[in-house]
């Protein structure tokens, strides 16, 4: 089984959350399990390039895949937060999501600036979240080497909207 048929397999797909008319895709039960958990992990980190400084986390669940890919690297992990989280001084970006707005935010003192820099998330829909992260990691001088997901649903774009920046995606819904 490949790690895409695994990911098929094990998702589950709630009708209506969190708003009305959203497809929900989740990975809670395969990362609950430690051979998916082990499966995700080493799919991501193989498809990382060599020189990678920190892998960046997007809270709230791609700081699980993100956590357990640089443990697996040998290299840091960085998060970026939800506004409100971090105590300053902070670099902050807002934008619109597939439900929604949001802030997101950094620590630029926690990361030596023009490190090489990886960002996982669960899942790429419109892309608004990953282009607001990668941004914010270009504004405090990071070099983002590329963007992982377990899962890209292809027909809301994100691919397109992150441009040149490439994308890893384990699974891909179109
Ligand atoms: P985007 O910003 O690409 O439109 O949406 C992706 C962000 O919203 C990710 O941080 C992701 O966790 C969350 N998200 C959007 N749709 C879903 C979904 O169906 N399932 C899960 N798990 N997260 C989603």
């Amino acid at each position: 089984e490949t790690v895409a048929e695994l990911i098929a397999r094990r998702m589950t797909t709630t009708p209506d959350f969190p708003k009305p008319g959203i497809l929900f895709r989740d990975l809670t039960a395969l990362m609950a399990d430690g051979e998916g958990l082990r499966r995700v992990t080493d799919a991501l980190t193989s498809a990382m390039p060599a020189d990678v400084d920190a892998v960046v986390g997007v809270e709230a669940r791609g700081f699980l895949f993100a956590a357990a890919a640089a443990v697996s690297r040998a290299i840091g992990v960085y998060p970026i937060r939800k506004q409100g989280k971090l105590p300053g001084p902070l670099l902050s970006e807002t934008y619109d999501l597939e439900y929604g707005s949001a802030t997101i935010e950094l620590q630029p003192d926690s990361l030596a600036p023009g490190s090489r820099v990886y960002v996982l998330d669960d899942l790429l829909a419109t892309g608004g979240t990953l282009v607001a992260a990668v941004r914010l990691l270009e504004r405090a001088g990071y070099v983002v080497v590329g963007v992982g997901v377990a899962i890209e649903l292809a027909e809301l774009g994100g691919r397109t909207a992150l441009g040149a920046h490439p994308v890893n995606a384990l699974l891909t819904i179109s």
